[in-house]
């Protein structure tokens, strides 16, 4: 079994990045600026971003956070994104998930610039995305394609179930399998809540992505040996005898699981890591199409 280690991995991309930063400043030019909105203190959403900003810290980005109150109107969020739209300094931001209910998600993703939507959530990047052409690729998606490339894990005509169908993970990362490239060429089954036989489909897959938030859900006797699994799922299960009063699981029974793969994720330390280092990533990529002048 090799554990495909995203600790590693996103330090490997981030110190590339960090190169690309210095030739930058070599050069006499602005390095690239990333803008993160939370509107809120959802606990887990303020650890995100503030993961998100040190990594700015890191490769030698310039970075803002921008927090609002819980109470924050729909009209004052979508002025704050038209505010970051008209801003040249800032190359690429993203408006931290979940929103409070009051605000209505669509209309907040249809605000964003689509040049500076390094989450790229916005339909134009989502389509351009199925469509192939150039575009912002989700972070988690573009993360998990990166870690099957630099592990060099065989995809080309594999079957690849993807489960869960979440427009920011599993609904992506199924088009991405399935698109030619490296790290693609995949006969894809994405499956979903009213999936019947589900452990029938994933003891036929050579990888599995799973993306569904239910912790250990994915059990051993529902793979077939040497399979590649992937972990997405982020959950805090309470546990009374840790110092926080709660343990981050994944949705794999990691122990059962990794004893019949021949590739596998970790949680934490897989496939979190990377969606940071992939959002760096587009962030840079917005920097370098200049795509805030357009
Ligand atoms: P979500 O929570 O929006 O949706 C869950 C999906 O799972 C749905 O599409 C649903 O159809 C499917 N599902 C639910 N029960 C199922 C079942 N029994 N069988 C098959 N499918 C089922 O999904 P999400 O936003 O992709 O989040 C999934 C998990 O991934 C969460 O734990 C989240 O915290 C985590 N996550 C991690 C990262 C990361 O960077 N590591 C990024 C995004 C999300």
């Amino acid at each position: 079994m090799i554990l495909l280690d995203g600790k590693k991995t996103s330090n490997d991309i981030k110190d590339e990045i960090a190169v690309s930063v210095n030739e930058i400043k070599k050069r006499g030019e602005k390095v690239p600026h990333l803008a993160a909105v939370l509107v809120g203190n959802d606990g887990a959403s303020l650890t995100y971003v503030g993961s998100k900003v040190r990594a700015c810290e890191r490769v030698g980005f310039n970075s803002t956070l921008i927090e609002l109150p819980e109470t924050t109107s729909e009209e004052r969020l979508l002025k704050t994104i038209n505010d970051l739209n008209n801003n040249n300094e800032i190359d690429g931001f993203i408006v931290q998930l979940p929103l409070p209910k009051h605000i209505n998600e669509e209309k907040v993703l249809l605000a964003i610039n689509p040049n500076k939507d390094v989450d790229g959530f916005h339909p134009e990047n989502f389509g351009k995305m199925a469509l192939e052409m150039d575009s912002f690729i989700p972070a988690t998606p573009f993360g998990i394609l990166q870690l099957l490339e630099r592990y060099q894990v065989e995809t080309k005509g594999k079957h690849t179930v993807v489960i869960g169908r979440s427009h920011i993970v599993g609904r992506p990362m199924s088009i991405l399998m399935s698109q030619k490239g490296p790290a693609a060429n995949s006969t894809v089954t994405l499956t979903h809540s009213y999936t019947k036989n589900l452990s029938q489909i994933t003891k036929q897959a050579d990888i599995i992505i799973v993306a569904l938030g239910i912790p250990e859900y994915l059990k051993a006797d529902m793979v077939k040996d040497n399979v590649v699994i992937v972990d997405v799922g982020i959950s805090r299960v309470p546990d009374e005898s840790k110092p926080k009063g709660y343990v981050i699981k994944g949705d794999v029974a990691f122990d059962e699981v990794s004893k019949k793969s021949s590739f596998i994720t970790p949680v934490p330390g897989g496939v979190g890591p990377m969606t940071i280092a992939m959002l760096l990533k587009n962030t840079l990529i917005a920097r370098e199409r200049g795509g805030n002048h357009s």
